[in-house]
């Protein structure tokens, strides 16, 4: 299916059926296909640079730091200690931004599976990509789930920022991903998961949480909104190997003053604790 037409680039994908999301295009930047999928890099009329892979819209310039400040500091807040932090997918460095960031993170490995992601961020989209230069990471190119085989008992905060179930993410949903998340964690570690929307994915939320509830005591569902994915909203899948934490009360509050001096513009303690409150049909499909 042609995807760009007369200037509009429209995101269509069976995961979200009988819908569709339109950017207008001013120019592309990049497209080729790398070893694992179709990489496109956009300038968009109006909401600033895009990246989408296979299809799919992973972030734009516009709206990227809702999802990469939430699935960083959702995480690494309700941890007492997150000084070793893995990162699982990535690529376009707008996680690494926000974890070398936090003040309690003394270093963390992020393990992207597709250089080609990497190096055209570094080129075109340096507002995210300059998460790369922290001194605190250790950049590695490879396969999330085989790196974490490789790296048991070792950090205390896994954050797996994938695209969606479809090409080389597909294993980072499934429960022999979460059991290896566990033993890749210290005691007490916490991790968070992209987990996409209940407005078109139910099944696979459901299943993703049901996965992680196999192997983890603490399980929580948060959204936030990001206008650009689909139906403006995303998921998070915040969990501990910890049973007493309450995931939904950062452990680790944040002052009007850090949060300017960190430039969060999304993420504070409120909307950290107000993420976790769900609409009730939510709460009742979700965890049926
Ligand atoms: N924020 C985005 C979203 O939710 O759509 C995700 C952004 S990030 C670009 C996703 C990255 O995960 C991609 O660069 C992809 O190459 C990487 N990835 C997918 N499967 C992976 C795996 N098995 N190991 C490591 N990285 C993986």
């Amino acid at each position: 299916m042609d995807l760009m037409k007369s200037g509009w680039f429209s995101e269509v994908s069976e995961l979200w059926p009988g819908q569709s999301f339109s950017l207008e295009i001013k120019q592309v930047l990049f497209h080729k296909k790398s070893k694992f999928q179709d990489v496109l890099i956009v300038q968009t009329k109006n909401h600033g640079r895009a990246l989408i892979l296979d299809g799919i819209i992973q972030c734009t310039e516009f709206d990227e730091f809702s999802y990469q400040e939430m699935i960083s500091f959702l995480p690494l807040c309700v941890h007492k200690n997150p000084e070793k932090v893995l990162v699982v997918g990535g690529g376009d460095g707008g996680v690494a931004r926000e974890v070398a960031k936090h003040p309690l993170v003394k270093e963390f490995v992020q393990v992207e599976i597709d250089s080609m992601v990497i190096e055209q961020s570094k080129k075109f989209l340096p507002f995210m990509a300059k998460g790369f230069e922290s001194p605190k990471l250790t950049l590695v190119v490879g396969d999330g789930f085989e790196y974490m085989k490789k790296h048991q008992n070792e950090f205390d905060v896994i954050i797996t920022d994938s695209s969606d179930p479809v090409g080389p993410a597909v294993n980072l949903f499934t429960e022999g991903y979460f059991h290896l998340l566990k033993t890749a964690l210290k005691p007490h570690g916490v991790i968070c998961s992209q987990a996409g929307t209940v407005w078109s994915d139910l099944h696979h939320v459901k299943e993703t949480l049901k996965n992680c509830q196999k192997h983890f005591p603490a399980v929580k569902y948060s959204i936030s909104s990001v206008p650009t994915y689909p139906n403006g909203q995303i998921g998070y899948l915040v969990a501990s190997l910890d049973e007493n934490v309450d995931l939904t009360k950062p452990v680790y509050r944040l002052s009007e003053n850090q949060i300017e001096a960190l430039s969060l513009r999304y993420y504070n303690s409120q909307i950290h604790e107000a993420s976790f409150v769900l609409p009730n049909f939510f709460n009742r499909t979700l965890w049926s």
